[in-house]
């Protein structure tokens, strides 16, 4: 059960609606976010809204009886639109285009891609300077004297930066210099980044785990959420399965799924999701059409020498014909009915 409170409710008031919810049987969780105060129900009893609807100091009630609750569509029947200041929003029909390397390599990398992105209209740049490597001898990213010249040359040229943070410590010196958290997928269940997540007001773009379901998703999702942080992106990055003739299976089915069951935008990454160049762009178009809310894309102005991902980057040319496919894609799924 959520229960939407008044945005100034009084301590009187609230301490009415908990013990009402208490003697329903349920236990309560308060959340504060940066928008609404919630008294999320816990419990799985089968109620009647109207012995606590008519408290003083509420002003919604749902009934949701799932393990998620805050980011679920049973009780938000508008889609989520989230911010990223500027006029910059992804979801509820704001479609969200993200591109850049896999690594934040250099500055000459960084202006050249800042450039690429300009002259596409694109105003949200991908690049990790803490990079998560399955061997400990990879490069590892430039850390965050690498985020500060990365922010440096996007704030100077209107771009918005998403990047990912990898531990709790890292939050603080990268909240000034970075416009979207990005969590990635061996991250996805590290319930304690999630938790500090959910207390900084900065979006989130949350991935799937490597072998993480689509519940366990929305569920990550609630740890940001019920901290108080609402503004967060859901990204399906593609699972691990038996196949071996591609990196990742970009499950698409969890689009759909996820664009039914929460209210949150979905964010497709066909790069890490198939993770061969040449099937990037129509692993993309075929997101698009499946509903995807944006799309983050690995780019590279010499994927044969990037030092990671390479082979799932696509170069300037190849990306400028992506962006232009995609939009073409939005417009004409426009006019289906
Ligand atoms: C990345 O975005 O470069 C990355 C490491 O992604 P994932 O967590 O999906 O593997
Ligand atoms: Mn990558």
């Amino acid at each position: 059960m959520i229960i939407q409170l008044e945005n100034n409710i009084s301590g009187d008031r609230l301490e009415k609606i908990k013990s009402q919810v208490l003697k329903m049987g349920f236990d309560h969780n308060l959340v504060k976010t940066q928008f609404a105060n919630y008294l999320v129900g816990i419990g799985k009893k089968d109620i009647d809204l109207r012995t606590i609807g008519s408290l003083e100091g509420i002003e919604d009630i749902h009934r949701v009886s799932d393990q998620y609750k805050l980011v679920s569509s049973k009780w938000k029947l508008n889609q989520t639109a989230v911010d990223l200041g500027d006029g910059i929003l992804i979801g509820n029909g704001n479609f969200g285009i993200m591109a850049g390397p896999c690594s934040i390599e250099s500055e000459e990398q960084v202006i050249h891609t800042v450039e690429h992105l300009k002259k596409n209209h694109i105003y949200i740049m991908r690049g990790g300077v803490y990079k998560p490597r399955s061997s400990p001898y990879s490069f590892r990213g430039l850390g965050i004297e690498g985020l500060r010249m990365f922010h440096k040359h996007c704030s100077e040229n209107g771009i918005k930066i998403i990047t990912e943070v990898m531990q709790v410590s890292q939050i603080d010196e990268m909240l000034k210099y970075v416009d979207i958290f990005q969590v990635g997928a061996r991250n996805s269940q590290n319930f304690n980044l999630l938790d500090a997540l959910g207390k900084v007001d900065k979006p989130v773009m949350l991935k799937r785990g490597i072998a993480g379901t689509i519940d366990e998703l929305l569920q990550a999702a609630e740890y940001i959420f019920s901290n108080g942080n609402e503004k967060i992106l859901l990204c399906e990055r593609g699972i691990r399965t038996f196949e071996k003739a591609y990196r990742n299976t970009l499950d698409l089915n969890a689009v759909a799924i996820l664009k039914d069951k929460s209210h949150l935008p979905v964010i497709v990454d066909s790069s890490h999701g198939i993770g061969i160049r040449k099937y990037i762009e129509p692993m993309t178009l075929a997101g698009v059409m499946t509903g995807a809310d944006g799309i983050i894309i690995e780019v590279h102005e010499e994927p044969e020498k990037a030092i990671s991902d390479g082979q799932q980057s696509l170069n300037f040319d190849e990306a400028d014909a992506l962006y232009k496919n995609v939009r073409t894609i939005l417009q004409a799924k426009r006019q289906l009915n």
